[in-house]
């Protein structure tokens, strides 16, 4: 692909009749749900799409998609370029059985009916490989540190054994 974009759809019947493979670049822009993680603008993403069928002859999509998003980290509260990736394979089925016996095999299993919005699958995968609690990767300064002589959470302490006697 001459601008080395994803395409915006692929309908996975087709692309699997033609073993279609796709790699290239994703907009981060409009992925909404994944900009909701960044803590500043830009950041990159790269995929990679297989389609192929399988011994059933239903068609199998092989994803990768690598991304470098800038995230707040969880421990020093600074800004960070998270390198995060994806691996994920899906089965494709036109029947809502299909998708209930294959998804009991433990199989990532997709009814569908038409073209698959690429941009949806790529953003759903690194939404699931992203962190809980993102940190850098080395070591960086807490911004929660101790002070010296006192608890930060001793009034805590005390309100949950409170807590502990009135539940007797
Ligand atoms: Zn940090």
């Amino acid at each position: 692909m001459e601008s080395g974009f994803l395409p915006r759809s692929i309908d996975p019947e087709r692309a699997a009749d033609q073993c279609l493979m796709v790699v290239g670049k994703l907009d981060l822009a409009p992925l909404t749900r994944l900009r909701e993680w960044a803590a500043e603008e830009g950041g990159r993403i790269n995929g990679r799409l297989v389609f192929a069928r399988d011994e059933q002859g239903r068609a199998v999509m092989e994803g990768h998609a690598e991304a470098a998003l800038p995230l707040l980290c969880q421990r020093c509260a600074g800004v960070f370029l998270f390198e995060v990736r994806a691996d994920w394979r899906r089965v494709f089925v036109r029947s809502k059985a299909d998708e209930h016996d294959l998804a009991e095999t433990g199989v990532d299993v997709c009814y569908h009916d038409g073209p698959l919005d690429v941009a949806d699958v790529v953003e759903e995968e690194l939404m699931l490989a992203l962190p809980m609690a993102p940190r850098h990767p080395e070591d960086c300064e807490p911004i929660l540190r101790p002070i010296a002589g006192a608890h930060p959470f001793a009034g805590l302490a005390g309100l949950l054994k409170r807590d502990r006697r009135d539940n007797k």
